[in-house]
């Protein structure tokens, strides 16, 4: 028979012991109270870099498994980082809804190509992606280099190429990404991160 908690304690109160009450098969239900299992228990733990703005907001995600051979690991919570300097644990709605981005279906997950005269995309290897990029800006620049302006004055501009880069760079990495732009005469970069 099952009593509430607070219809167990009212009787007990009232004279008759707990152990006699249960000898009689009264139960309180289970406490409301009860330890809930802690979702991030058994997780693994991965910093990182909210990858969509300037700010670079820490950021600590949570997948399974613990390592266990047999368990496909899957990011299954992000939340912000307390020990980043920059952020101290907050993000903005945006970093606070990053699984969503994680999981979305329409995530691009490898480089596509779509060539010539074609209206689909289709996957190609990283290798072949990099070969490409290096083929179409050389091919370009040899094309278009603009090496002197009208008045003579040596410029080396490339306008036909440009580049964009990636927020979640350090600022070695955003150091490097300039000079390499720059080193081929590029104009045109852009960085959601403004670097
Ligand atoms: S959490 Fe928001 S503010 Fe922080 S880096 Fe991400 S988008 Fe920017």
């Amino acid at each position: 028979m099952h009593v509430s908690r607070r219809q167990f304690f009212k009787v007990c109160g009232s004279g008759m012991a707990g152990t006699s009450l249960v000898a009689l098969g009264f139960t309180p239900n289970a406490a409301l109270a009860d330890a809930r299992a802690y979702k991030l228990m058994r997780a693994r733990e991965t910093r990182n870099t909210c990858p969509y703005c300037s700010v670079g907001c820490g950021i600590l995600m949570y997948s399974k498994s613990d390592g266990a051979g047999n368990v496909k690991e899957s990011i299954f919570h992000i939340e912000g980082d307390p020990d980043h300097p920059v952020s101290r644990g907050a993000l903005c709605p945006k970093g606070a809804g990053l699984v969503d981005l994680v999981k979305s279906k329409d995530r691009l997950r490898y480089p596509e190509v779509r060539e010539p005269g074609s209206n689909q995309w289709k996957r190609i290897s990283w290798d072949e992606a990099l070969t490409r990029i290096a083929r179409h800006i050389k091919s370009d620049r040899d094309a278009n280099l603009i090496e002197k302006n009208d008045q003579g004055i040596t410029v080396n501009r490339l306008l036909t190429t440009g580049m964009l880069a990636c927020t979640a760079s350090t600022n070695e990495t955003g150091l490097l990404t300039q000079k390499f732009a720059r080193a081929l005469g590029i104009v045109s970069v852009e960085n959601v991160a403004r670097i």
